[in-house]
């Protein structure tokens, strides 16, 4: 007996529909997309429930025939090409006659239709996949289409739907970005009876500030580039704004926008070395190339495309984008050709730092000595610095200092500042057992640790983002970026009890911020939480908040840019990890008030740093996750001379 057999087709159809359907989001994408490919100039998105009971969407374009208003819903029915070889000449959104059909299958959908020269409009109703009705009926020209209750007859797809607000955001990405590409039509977004957006047509720029709010008017720099057969016109940001993931990187090919490593690694690059590490440059740019030049039928949700020649638009983009951030000067010592200083000090140094100190012997301390000796002043905060190996540093020890300070200190620190293979998995043993134990118990104790390390020790600042002491199992090593966010984030969650609530500091000039639409919906959700934290933040209508007062320890002196940080770490938390509101918040403002790498700090602040890390109740990890610190066993630097021999 044969143990193959075929699928039923409605189980086929439906397992095909979540290839194309797999969230609400997705059915959006594609009726938004059949809109613009009906040449409609004005395009109104209604969703109920984040998508989950009403998606609806009203266009104004070419509307269809009654027999294509019932044909539209079969699979493979497509009025958009007739032979494989239009697949080269695409000039339309939608091509593979897929969408209705296995959107018909996981939902109740209800089309109506009018031609403008028709008298009369038609109405079809669909039942996953099944024909209820069918009739003419009076309705405006063009197409409105209603997707109700997805998923009905698939509960277990269902079940895997996120909240509302994340699928919401997933729409609402959808929504920004075919908007984005279309500034010449009228855009409406309408969220539980409340319209979110209302973009009246205008020019690319224009549309990309309605988009991203009005903060963007100032950091969009016009590229524009026409080599060839590819067209390149568009806006970067100025390489002081950046966020940190590419939320805010659009990049369209023909119309559509699209995700591809190797484009966007070609735009990041030629921002290098004006970016901190672990930030994003933002861009919105257009490519505009012979569609034969490209395979746009490679991924199911057609974000992906191949190019034929990818290394000449990886070029010509490249060059194009380096050319726009010189012309414009926006960093006066740009030097593209300089390999080292990675890190860019995304603040000012805490003051001037101590010169560096090894704890070697107790009652001699060479660099004290030599420092009076050589008389010269140590330039730590411009010497340390992560690009640079540690064999650089050694030597401007040397030269500044005792030589044989210098050659200890070599000894003493870990070769090319990187632990090697075996070295790492000895701490990395040693961080699983710390680990290992259920339900969070550490096994080496905070105390433990913390009376270990003998706090009278001599800090070390190594490459601008560890901070180096002695313990009595060897070499502690600190990230402080990782250990601040730990102690922070705790801070922050211990202030929400009503008798640590931490007083906000009344702005002297109070700060105006202009969000993007959808970045003041959540800064409106989450600002109740921020008040309980310190903040005062105002409301003043559209895209527009005032902050009065914030947490007194807050230095930034950029508050608009922390908050707005703040709320896009929130989002990109929300749509990954999920959680809690509060711990969202908590971490994304421990993130972006955080000590960074690049920055320098002084021994006090280091060593209040290492405390207050210890004191904490997670020491070893961040609060994403990030080990926070990590000990050379005195056993392993044995281990290095031993083997010497
Ligand atoms: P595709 O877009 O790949 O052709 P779809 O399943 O999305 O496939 O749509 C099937 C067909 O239905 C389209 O080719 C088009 O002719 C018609 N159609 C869909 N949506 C609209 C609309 N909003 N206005 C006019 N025609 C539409
Ligand atoms: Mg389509």
């Amino acid at each position: 007996m044969s143990l193959i057999q075929l699928l039923p087709e409605h189980v086929a159809n439906q397992i095909a529909a979540g290839e194309v359907v797999n969230r609400p989001a997705s059915a959006v994408k594609e009726l938004l997309e059949n809109a613009v490919d009906a040449g409609a100039d004005d395009i109104h998105l209604l969703v109920r429930d984040a998508g989950k009971t009403l998606i609806q969407v009203i266009d104004n374009g070419c509307g269809m025939s009654a027999e294509d208003a019932e044909k539209c819903f079969l699979r493979h029915a497509t009025s958009k090409i007739r032979q494989a070889d239009d697949l080269y000449t695409l000039q339309t959104m939608g091509f593979r006659g897929e969408a209705l059909a296995s959107i018909a299958a996981v939902a109740c959908v209800e089309l109506k239709t009018k031609r403008p020269n028709d008298e009369t409009g038609y109405i079809v109703c669909m039942e996953g996949e099944k024909r209820t009705s069918a009739q003419a009926c009076a309705c405006p020209d063009g197409t409105q289409i209603s997707v109700k209750n997805i998923y009905f007859n698939t509960p277990a797809r269902r079940q895997f739907l996120k909240s509302d607000e994340v699928e919401y955001r997933y729409i609402e990405e959808e929504f920004v970005r075919v908007a984005m590409a279309h500034p010449e039509i009228k855009w409406q977004l309408t969220r539980d009876e409340k319209q979110v957006y209302h973009l009246e047509p205008g020019s690319f720029r224009q549309r990309v500030v309605q988009l991203m709010g009005r903060a963007f008017e100032q950091r969009l720099v016009r590229v524009h580039e026409a080599a060839g057969d590819i067209d390149i016109d568009g806006f970067i940001c100025t390489p002081e704004y950046t966020t940190k993931n590419r939320s805010k990187q659009y990049l369209f090919v023909n119309t559509r926008y699209i995700k591809h490593i190797g484009l966007s690694h070609a735009i990041e690059t030629a921002y290098k070395q004006l970016v901190p590490e672990k930030n994003y440059p933002a861009y919105f740019l257009r490519l505009k190339v012979k569609p034969e030049t490209i395979d746009v039928n490679i991924h199911p949700t057609k974000t992906e495309i191949r190019f034929n020649d990818e290394k000449l638009i990886y070029g010509v983009l490249l060059s194009v984008v380096k050319h726009a951030i010189g012309v414009t000067q926006l960093a006066p010592a740009l030097d593209f050709d300089t390999e080292n200083d990675v890190v860019v000090p995304t603040r000012k140094p805490l003051g001037f730092p101590e010169p560096p100190r090894l704890n070697l012997d107790p009652n001699y301390d060479p660099f004290a000595v030599a420092y009076k000796q050589s008389g010269k002043k140590p330039s730590y905060a411009s010497d340390v610095r992560q690009g640079e190996s540690l064999q650089a540093q050694l030597q401007f020890y040397k030269e500044t200092f005792a030589p044989e300070a210098a050659d200890a200190a070599e000894a003493a620190l870990p070769k090319q500042g990187r632990p090697t293979q075996s070295e790492m998995a000895v701490s990395t043993n040693r961080m699983s057992k710390i680990n290992a134990e259920p339900n969070g118990v550490v096994p080496v104790s905070a105390e433990a640790l913390a009376a270990e390390s003998d706090l009278n020790n001599k800090f070390l600042q190594f490459a601008s983002a560890y901070i180096v002491t002695t313990v009595k199992s060897g070499l502690l090593f600190v990230d402080q970026q990782a250990a601040s966010e730990r102690i922070i984030y705790e801070r922050y969650l211990k202030s929400t009890q009503p008798h640590e609530k931490p007083a906000g500091q009344r702005l002297l000039f109070p700060k105006t911020i202009q969000l993007s639409p959808s970045q003041s919906d959540v800064l409106k959700e989450i600002r109740e939480k921020l008040a309980a934290w310190g903040w005062e933040i105002e409301w003043v209508g559209g895209g527009s908040f005032i902050v009065n007062a914030a947490p007194a320890q807050t230095q930034d002196e950029d508050i608009a840019a922390l908050v707005e940080n703040t709320v896009d770490d929130y989002i990109s938390r929300m749509m990954t990890v999920h959680g809690r509101q509060e711990d969202n918040v908590a971490v994304a403002l421990a993130r972006q008030t955080a000590v960074r790498h690049g920055q320098v700090l002084s021994r006090a602040e280091m060593m209040s740093l290492i405390n207050d890390l210890f004191a904490s109740e997670c020491p070893h990890l961040s609060p994403s996750g990030r080990r926070t610190y990590w000990i050379m066993p005195e056993t392993e630097v044995k281990q290095a001379f031993k083997n010497s021999k």
